[in-house]
């Protein structure tokens, strides 16, 4: 099972296309939304976390991308400033699924994009404003 989390972004255009229904029937995808913004008439964004074979998972970007939608991993919109980052070490405590751990041997706080899901606990929880979610 091939499974990744994306970001599906509409424009005035697109946005009253029907994206869930055909990803479902034409390339038998299992869909989750994470998080969804649509404004009827102008543009939206929804966060899916898409699972199915990897061919057919291929096809449906395609598809999306032909339809005229921007679609991009999620872990393209969550950030870590490192600049602002003083490895305090608090996110992890919060991130649900580890993509913000301690390194002990750097004493450092890294983030892993890949292990991401949007759920920006940890944009509320760090005292520096590291963490950055960009979704529009
Ligand atoms: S809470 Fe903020 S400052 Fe602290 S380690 Fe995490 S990102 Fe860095
Ligand atoms: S957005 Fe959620 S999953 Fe991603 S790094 Fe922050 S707390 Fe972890």
């Amino acid at each position: 099972m091939y499974s990744r989390k994306v970001v599906v972004r509409y424009t005035a255009e697109t946005v009253e296309q029907p994206v869930i229904y055909e990803l479902v029937k034409r390339f038998d995808l299992v869909f989750n939304i994470l998080k969804a913004r649509i404004f009827p008439r102008r543009e939206g964004m929804i966060v899916l976390d898409l699972s199915g074979t990897k061919e057919h998972f291929d096809a449906a970007i395609i598809y999306l991308k032909e339809m005229g939608l921007k679609v991009e991993p999620l872990s393209k919109s969550v950030r870590q400033n490192r600049d602002r980052c003083v490895s305090c070490g608090a996110c992890t405590a919060f991130c649900p699924t580890g993509a913000l751990s301690f390194d002990r041997s750097t004493m450092q706080v890294y983030f892993d994009a890949e292990k991401c899901n949007g759920c920006e606990l940890c944009v509320s929880c760090c005292p520096a404003r590291a963490m950055e979610v960009n979704l529009l």
